[in-house]
């Protein structure tokens, strides 16, 4: 098949990328890079069944050269085109956010109905923001500041689902909605400010681990590989078959018992500090997967010390690529 997979440079998508070329897919990799990095498909791009589309998913993409219908045949589509960090939705670039969730809907969608492929929306566990309801399944309707620093994304994703479930219902759109948990892993990007990634390079370096809060709020964190099988299962599920659809691990965690994991795995003499919640965030998070496991046959198998053995080399080599002196050796 040829798929396009956009935020394809971004930590997800280059993942789902190596996924979909293993299979034998043609895939058309497209990002503006803001987020993303060439780095994470560096070696894709000598892949005859691989391009890359440096664009913004804000813009118009049916008249993309590229992807226009006379130049090939799209058949699937994964819109994965997002900033996912707080520390990245939550800066200065708050407003492109919400537009790559609306107007990159529209487009993705847009570019969908030309094709007649069938189009996937990453969605977010963000979409039940601070949850009232433990754990979360898809018809918990979701505790969400409309204005707040998190808005911008959590709002964003909530429209982005009500454009994909219009287009399906008024103008026959063939799409899959998923809603993705905390996941972690290779090519996350060490400096975007997420917890696992944090934990695991101050620990490489030797520094104290910044818990906010007091550490008790929870996260379920999934190993990408196991995301990305959920991914590709509900993309080729039963067509009836819409969602949304949680994607995530099960296994629920306080953030100091992530810290007390990584420092364990670790042993670089590093400790905890304490610094202020961010405003907003959600005090627990954890996925009711029934649905996904009926549906798709899916559920997630890697646990989290595995995750976490498996992705502290590929950090400790990205910090070692940036000149970093690492206090433990990996
Ligand atoms: N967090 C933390 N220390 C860090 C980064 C994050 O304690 O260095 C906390 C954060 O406040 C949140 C949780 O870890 O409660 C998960 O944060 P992350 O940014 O990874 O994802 P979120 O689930 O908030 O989108």
């Amino acid at each position: 098949m040829n798929i396009l997979v956009t935020g394809g440079s971004g930590f997800i998508g280059s993942n789902l990328c190596r996924r979909l070329l293993d299979e034998g897919h043609y895939v058309l990799c497209l990002d503006n890079n803001y987020t993303g990095r060439m780095e994470n498909i560096q070696e894709l791009l000598t892949n005859d069944h691989f391009s890359f589309i440096l664009a913004d998913v804000c813009d118009s993409l049916k008249d993309r050269p590229e992807l226009k219908t006379q130049a090939l045949h799209l058949d699937q589509i994964y819109n994965l085109a997002c900033p996912a960090s707080p520390p990245a939705y939550q800066g200065l670039h708050a407003i492109e956010t919400t537009k790559t969730c609306v107007l990159g809907a529209i487009n993705v969608l847009e570019l969908a109905l030309a094709h007649g492929a069938t189009v996937l929306q990453a969605s977010t566990s963000e979409v039940y923001g601070d949850p009232l309801v433990h754990p979360q399944h898809e018809g918990y309707r979701g505790n969400v500041n409309p204005n707040g620093i998190r808005a911008c994304y959590d709002e964003g994703k909530r429209c982005a689902e009500s454009l994909f479930f219009d287009y399906a219902r008024h103008l026959g759109a063939k799409i899959k909605v998923i809603r993705i948990f905390n996941t972690y892993g290779p090519f996350m990007d060490p400096k975007d400010g997420r917890v696992v990634s944090n934990f695991i390079c101050q620990a490489l370096r030797g520094e104290d681990l910044t818990v906010y809060g007091q550490g008790e709020q929870t996260r379920s964190f999934c190993f990408v590989d196991d995301l990305i099988a959920g991914m590709v299962a509900m993309m080729n599920s039963d067509p009836e078959f819409l969602g949304p659809v949680n994607l995530g691990n099960p296994q629920e965690f306080t953030i100091a018992q992530l810290a007390q994991q990584v420092l364990e795995m670790i042993p670089s003499g590093a400790k905890l500090v304490f610094k202020d919640l961010p405003q907003d965030d959600p005090r627990c998070r954890k996925p009711d997967i029934s649905l996904a496991k009926s549906k798709l046959g899916w559920q997630p198998h890697i646990k989290l010390t595995e995750g976490l053995q498996r992705s502290i080399p590929y950090f400790a080599q990205r910090l070692r690529d940036d000149g970093v002196q690492l206090k433990a050796v990996f």
